[in-house]
């Protein structure tokens, strides 16, 4: 073909464009292609990897239509993401923008205390400890985005500002920012009252790194996605850092499509309860931080009993060293029965048991409790046993290899097999998801 009529065939494809799209998609979407029609072949220059996977997602048709189909039913196209420096090559280089000062309602805190030192690592947060480490040595080069979930009072906001502080000792050039979602909604309006939100725009897309805490805030929050979504991808396609946090995965919050695939596009990581030498190891380190030492027997009896929530067992801690600093006491079992009693969930006996999850899983998955204790490979019992391992690495608080044993001597990197792939699986298979939500109800009622 000639560059000729290539280049009709792409205007053409562009007006259909038109009449298929929203304005807003088009202009997102479509506008940002630039094409190179000299080789036989056209090479569609696409500023990211989402705009060739949007394409080929939603308009493969289209384009095989315009363009002639290859043998796997590929359009006859090449595609390359346009790198940064390709464009600054063809643009006159303009000065870097400086930084605009934006009154911000809340100005960037980092928590003192949440730095990686202060953060004790165990098999369930040690993933995504190293990778949130990866990130702030080298932001934009490792994972990007970054998205970590998981349920409240486990780490999250201390990691994400435990980034924070590193990027402020190592890394002072770059702009970077930490907020909540809130802060970021509360800014947004802040601006659009004071017709001033370009200047918040400009200051949030010049950024290198965006920390973004509690991303489930932007649920039903409509216009507030779409803003928070462009600046996103603005940033993304600049390779600056985001670094995510929130309460789910991506796949189940409440947000657009097209907002849930930038977040998944990266690394997505869980962060799950430390596991109960984990949580003393914790307690010992928050009560040497308050200038008191917990004996291992001590340490032990309270993370038996507090099992949810790492900041339960901080403020166990704060509870206990006040209690004993004032009576003059020493901390044993008797004293922390007294004064953290009614902080304890139920005893360890009474609560979850493997046994437990294994009848709920037998009657909703309807297989056998010796079938799923044995080792038959049957697609349905399989299934049905890595639902069962699943739930027990979120429900008990135990070590791993004590829970596994408990699977007729499992070991431990089976049931952390099983309970990746069920976790995995959730995200996209809604019926499981519900199922396992009942079953999870009936264990824990
Ligand atoms: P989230 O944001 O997930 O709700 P936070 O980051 O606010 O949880 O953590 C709650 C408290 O628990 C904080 O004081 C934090 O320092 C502490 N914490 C959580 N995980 C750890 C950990 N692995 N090591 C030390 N402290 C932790
Ligand atoms: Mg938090």
């Amino acid at each position: 073909m000639l560059a000729q009529s290539l280049e009709e065939t792409w205007s053409e494809f562009l007006s259909l464009m038109k009449e298929r799209c929203s304005r807003v998609e088009y202009a997102n979407w479509i506008a940002p292609i630039k094409v190179d029609l000299q080789e036989d072949t056209p090479t569609l220059l696409v500023p990211n990897v989402f705009v060739r996977e949007y394409l080929l997602d939603n308009y493969r048709d289209e384009l095989c239509m315009f363009f002639g189909t290859r043998k796997k039913g590929e359009p006859d196209l090449q595609f390359a993401v346009q790198k940064q420096n390709q464009e600054k090559r063809q643009a006159p280089v303009k000065p870097r923008p400086k930084v605009e000062k934006v009154p911000f309602e809340q100005e960037m805190k980092l928590n003192e205390n949440y730095t990686f030192d202060h953060f004790i690592e165990g098999p369930s947060n040690q993933f995504i400890k190293s990778a949130c480490l990866g990130v702030a040595s080298k932001p934009g080069k490792s994972y990007n985005p970054l998205f970590i979930h998981g349920g409240v009072g486990l780490g999250k906001t201390h990691l994400l500002h435990a980034i924070g502080h590193v990027l402020r000792k190592d890394h002072k050039k770059l702009r970077f920012q930490c907020i909540t979602t809130e802060g970021f909604i509360n800014d947004l309006v802040f601006h659009l009252r004071n017709k001033s939100v370009d200047k918040m725009k400009r200051y949030f897309r010049n950024l290198d790194v965006l920390l973004v805490d509690d991303i489930q805030f932007l649920q039903n929050r409509l216009n507030f996605e779409e803003e928070f979504c462009n600046t996103f991808e603005t940033l993304i396609n600049q390779n600056k850092q985001i670094v995510i946090t929130s309460d789910k995965p991506p796949g189940q919050l409440k947000l657009s499509e097209r907002m849930i695939a930038r977040m998944e596009w990266g690394l997505v990581a869980h962060i799950g309860m430390p596991d109960v030498e984990t949580r003393v190891a914790i307690l010992q380190h928050k009560a040497e931080q308050k200038g008191f030492k917990l004996s291992n027997h001590i340490a032990f009896y309270i993370a038996e009993h507090i099992f949810n929530n790492v900041r339960q067992l901080e403020g166990a801690v704060n509870r206990l060293g006040a209690h004993c600093r004032l009576m003059h006491l020493e901390a044993t079992e008797e004293v922390v029965d007294h004064t953290l009693g009614e902080m304890f969930q139920s005893t360890p006996q009474g609560r979850v048991s493997v046994d437990r999850i294994l009848t709920s899983v037998s009657s909703m998955f309807n297989v056998s409790e010796s079938d799923l204790r044995g080792a038959k490979r049957s697609k349905d019992i399989a299934t049905a046993r890595q639902i069962a391992m699943y739930l027990a690495k979120e429900l008990i608080g135990e070590s791993l290899t004590k829970i596994a044993s408990a699977f007729g001597g499992k070991k431990h990197s089976t049931l952390l097999h099983a309970w990746k792939k069920v976790s995995k699986e959730i995200e996209s298979n809604e019926r499981l998801r519900r199922q396992i939500q009942m079953t999870r109800q009936n264990i824990e009622a």
